[in-house]
């Protein structure tokens, strides 16, 4: 199957779903318009220049690059400091190191909206019994779900946060891989102070991945004492390589820098080989390849609507982070849906996506990625476990013109019975 196979209803289809956008997309161009004001004003007040570009190597010592770019993320976020670092090799391990900023033996991690993102179990001890994780180092673990409508439990999680032996409460802004909605920010400022009530010591960190710029403002606008997220999905741009970063108040950063490296070293050491430039133009792209991503995903629940396939957000919903939640409600559909997604990349479209048993899961999950960069999620990709409710997770499009036409392809692929 190829971008010429797509049927000619189809095309009407899409148009027909197109006409009815407009105003959406105005919607987030003007998002993508005042976020880009707030990257360039940073990268102008903070001087950034051609010699930022030049890498260095071995210890990495003063390299005025990476320095730079700790500061505009800082000045971005609305936060004291950031420490951003292709060290970091995904957005778990930018995660992993802010919540071991914010607990010594003894303490307790609080989760506030349901159970973590998948990867982040392991390192809490959740599951498994990994050598080193939060458990190992004598961290308990509490929750609070999301209530039956998704939305925080704030009662709940006042009773839960005024344990004096929380020090840390996790927020995640996400839906990430859960049938559940992504919180606003304006939400999740509403739960920070909740638990600052009831516990004003305590740290609330909020795991940001898929979230950044898909609004004008972030979580450590509305009083996050720390975020983190990955580079290879909405701030790097589709750029950045590989990395991670982490934003907040000074003192925290400074602890996940230790943990990244080592207790006495922190930030200072870290060779960005050659890297700078990358990081820099991906966030200089950020903000408007997040609204490519976004009409894409807003797309595609139009095309979904037409064809009866109920997807969430829908179309005129507000949205958090750049998800679509199809529901495709058998097997068939879903392996149909990704060979259209995998056949509109323009990386391995060749490439037949099958189920596969995924280490960490407990049952086969299929994916679609056509990607650059290895994994990278704010380019075109669609994935779920193959189980009841039979849901896909699509985000990404790098451009809106090619995510368009990753979407057509997979309704073509699931209307070609
Ligand atoms: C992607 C993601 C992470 C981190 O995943 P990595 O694959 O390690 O980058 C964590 N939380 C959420 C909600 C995510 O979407």
């Amino acid at each position: 199957m190829k971008v010429t196979d797509i049927k000619p209803e189809v095309f009407a289809m899409a148009q027909r779903v197109q006409a009815k956008l407009g105003e959406r997309f105005a919607e987030i161009d003007a998002v993508a318009e005042e976020n880009t004001r707030r990257v360039m004003t940073a990268f102008q007040d903070n001087r950034v220049s051609d010699a930022c570009f030049a890498g260095t190597t071995g210890y990495g010592y003063d390299d005025l690059g990476r320095e730079t770019l700790d500061k505009i993320y800082a000045q971005i976020f609305g936060a004291e400091a950031a420490l951003v670092r292709i060290g970091f090799v995904n957005g778990t391990h930018a995660l992993t190191a802010a919540m071991f900023a914010l607990v010594k033996p003894g303490d307790t991690i609080l989760a506030v909206t349901g159970m973590p993102y998948d990867t982040l179990r392991s390192a809490i001890g959740i599951s498994g019994d990994c050598h080193g994780s939060l458990k190992f180092y004598g961290v308990n673990y509490a929750q609070v779900d999301l209530n039956a409508d998704g939305d925080p439990d704030i009662p709940a999680i006042k009773a839960a946060a005024s344990d004096k032996n929380v020090t840390a409460v996790m927020i995640q802004r996400s839906r990430g891989y859960a049938e559940r909605k992504a919180l606003t920010v304006q939400e999740i400022g509403e739960i920070i102070k909740a638990v600052k009530e009831v516990n004003p010591t305590a740290n609330v960190m909020v795991d940001n991945c898929y979230g950044e710029f898909t609004d004008v403002i972030e979580p450590t606008h509305v009083g996050a004492d720390i975020i983190a997220g990955s580079l290879i999905k909405n701030p790097g741009g589709g750029i950045a390589p590989t990395g991670g970063y982490v934003a907040g108040r000074a003192e925290l950063v400074e602890r996940a820098a230790m943990r990244l490296t080592t207790p006495g070293i922190g930030g200072e050491c870290g060779s960005t080989l050659g890297n700078n430039r990358l990081l820099f133009q991906g966030l200089f792209m950020a903000p408007h390849i997040v609204a490519q991503a976004l009409k894409t995903a807003v797309f595609c629940a139009g095309m979904m609507e037409e064809i009866g396939i109920e997807s969430s957000p829908s179309v005129f919903e507000k949205r958090s982070d750049i998800i679509q939640m199809v529901k495709l409600g058998n097997e068939q559909n879903m392996q149909r849906f990704c060979v259209g997604i995998q056949a509109g990349a323009p990386v391995d479209s060749y490439v037949t996506p099958e189920p596969w048993a995924m280490p960490g899961y407990d049952c086969p999950v299929i994916m679609a990625a056509g990607s650059f960069i290895q994994g990278s999620s704010i380019e075109l990709s669609a994935d779920g476990p193959i189980r009841p409710p039979y849901m896909i997770y699509m985000q990404g499009g790098l451009t809106y013109e090619s995510g368009k036409l990753g979407i057509m392809m997979a309704v073509s692929a699931m209307l070609d019975k």
